[in-house]
C-alpha cells in the first residue's frame, strides 16, 4: 500500500485521513481508547514518551489516540501544518486567542463574529488589557485602516452568523501580515469543503466541528489547524488550561466527518435551491445567502468558496417577530433550536440561537432584524423542505 493523502480528492481524504495507523486488533476502525492514563513498565521509556522523544500517550488531557486520528483527519482536510483540538467551538477560540495575546496588544475583528466570540471581545480580553476592535464586517477599506494602525491578531469568520456576510479573506490577511498580525480564521460555516482559509492567507483556521464537521448534533468539539508554532503554542495553553476533547466526543466527530464531502455537497445543493425559492416567495421581506446574484458579497463568495456556498441561510419575514413566532412552529422538518450544520434541518431566530448572548438593543446595533429566521439545512430531499416552507408561509 502506498497511499499518499495529499494528493488525493477532499471526499477521500474525510474517509481516509487519520485512519492510516495500525489499529487495535486489526480493527478497521478508529476505537475509542476510553483510557485517561498510559501505563509503561519501562521507566526509561516512560520519560521519553512523557518528554516527547518517543511517539504514545501520557495522559489524555495532553494527548489520546482517538483524538489524535481526529485532529490528523482535519488537518488534513485543511491543509494544514498541524491541527489541536478542544472539548468545544468556544474553548478552541478561547483558547487560540488567550495564548496568543499579551497584556496591552489590539486585535482587529468584525461586528458580525459569533455571539461567544463576541462576548470574549467585549467582556473577557479587555480583562487583560486586550482591546478588540469591531469594524462593520464588509468595510474592507474600514477593516485595512485599523489593522494598519498596528495589531496582534486580525480575527476572521466568513461567511458570518446569522446574516451570512462575507469577508474578503485573501486582502485583509495580505494586509494583516504587513503588520506582523496572525490571522485566524473561523470556517466553521463553510467547512473545508467550501473554503480554505489556509490557502487564502489566514495563519489559523478555526472549526466548531460541533456543527458540520461532526453533522450529527450528538457532539461538542471544536479544532484549530496552521501553522505549526502557533498550533504548538495553543496546545500547550490547552494542556495547561484543560479544555481537552473526550475521546468518545473524538469518535463522534470521526464518524460523522467520512461523510463530510456527501452531506455537505447535498446542503450546499438544496440550500441554493431553497434561497431562490424564498426571494421568490411573497411573505418573504430578505434572503441572505452568499450564493444569491443578490447577495452584497457575491463576487467575493464565488472566488474564496469554490465548493460551494454552505448549507446556512437567513431569511426576514414580512411582519415582524410576531411572524416568526407562528412561522416556526408551523415547520414539520426542523429542529427549533440552538444549534446548525447538522443532518436534520434547524431552525431559529437569531434571539434565542447565535445572539442569545446579546441584548436587543446590541442586535438592532449589529443589523440583526428581529424578524429574520436562520436556516440550516439538512439532508432532507429537498422537494420534502420546500413543501415545508410553502405550507408554513402560506398559512402562517
Ligand atoms: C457554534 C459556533 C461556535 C461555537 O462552537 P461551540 O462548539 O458551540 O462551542 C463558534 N463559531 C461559530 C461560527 C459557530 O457557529
Amino acid at each position: 500500500m502506498n497511499r499518499d493523502l495529499s494528493k488525493a480528492g477532499i471526499g477521500t481524504q474525510a474517509v481516509w485521513a487519520g485512519e492510516e495507523g495500525p489499529l487495535l486488533q486489526h480493527s478497521t476502525q478508529v476505537p475509542i481508547v476510553q483510557s485517561v492514563s498510559f501505563g509503561y513498565d519501562d521507566l526509561d521509556d516512560w520519560q521519553a514518551v512523557a518528554l516527547g522523544q518517543k511517539p504514545g500517550h501520557i495522559y489524555s488531557r495532553n494527548t489520546n489516540p482517538t483524538v489524535a486520528a481526529l485532529e490528523e483527519k482535519v488537518r488534513v482536510l485543511e491543509g494544514a501544518e498541524a491541527a489541536t483540538s478542544m472539548a468545544s467551538g468556544m474553548a478552541a477560540i478561547s483558547n487560540t486567542i488567550f495564548s496568543l495575546v499579551r497584556p496591552g496588544d489590539r486585535i482587529v475583528s468584525v461586528k458580525d463574529s459569533y455571539g461567544g466570540t463576541n462576548q470574549l471581545f467585549r467582556e473577557f480580553l479587555p480583562q487583560i488589557n486586550v482591546v478588540s476592535f469591531l469594524c462593520d464586517t464588509t468595510d474592507f477599506a474600514a477593516i485595512e485602516a485599523e489593522i494598519a494602525k498596528g495589531c496582534k491578531l486580525l480575527y476572521l469568520e466568513t461567511p458570518t452568523n446569522p446574516t451570512l456576510k462575507v469577508i474578503d479573506i485573501e486582502r485583509l490577511a495580505h494586509k494583516g501580515h504587513q503588520v506582523g498580525a496572525t490571522v485566524v480564521t473561523d470556517n466553521t460555516f463553510a467547512t473545508p469543503i467550501n473554503q480554505h482559509p489556509l490557502q487564502l492567507g489566514s495563519d489559523l483556521v478555526i472549526h466548531s466541528a460541533t456543527k458540520y464537521l461532526g453533522g450529527h448534533a450528538d457532539a461538542l468539539g471544536g479544532i484549530v489547524c496552521g501553522r505549526k508554532d502557533l498550533v504548538h503554542a495553543i496546545f500547550h495553553y490547552r494542556e495547561i488550561t484543560g479544555a481537552a476533547l473526550d475521546p468518545f466526543a473524538a469518535y463522534l466527530l470521526l464518524r460523522g466527518l467520512k461523510t463530510l464531502a456527501l452531506r455537505i455537497e447535498r446542503q450546499n445543493a438544496s440550500t441554493l435551491e431553497i434561497a431562490h425559492f424564498l426571494e421568490a416567495h411573497a411573505a418573504v421581506a430578505r434572503v441572505f445567502y452568499p450564493g444569491l446574484a443578490s447577495h452584497a458579497q457575491h463576487e467575493i463568495a464565488k472566488k474564496q468558496m469554490p465548493g460551494g456556498f454552505g448549507g446556512m441561510l437567513s431569511f426576514v419575514l414580512h411582519g415582524g417577530y410576531n411572524q416568526v413566532k407562528r412561522f416556526l412552529p408551523k415547520l414539520n422538518y426542523a429542529h427549533r433550536a440552538a444549534n446548525l450544520g447538522a443532518v436534520e434541518t434547524i431552525v431559529g431566530p437569531p434571539a434565542t440561537t447565535s445572539h442569545v448572548e446579546v441584548s436587543a438593543a446590541d442586535r438592532a446595533a449589529m443589523g440583526i432584524p428581529e424578524a429574520l429566521v436562520r436556516y440550516s439545512a439538512g439532508i432532507e430531499d429537498v422537494g420534502d423542505l420546500l413543501a415545508d416552507l410553502t405550507q408554513a408561509l402560506g398559512s402562517a
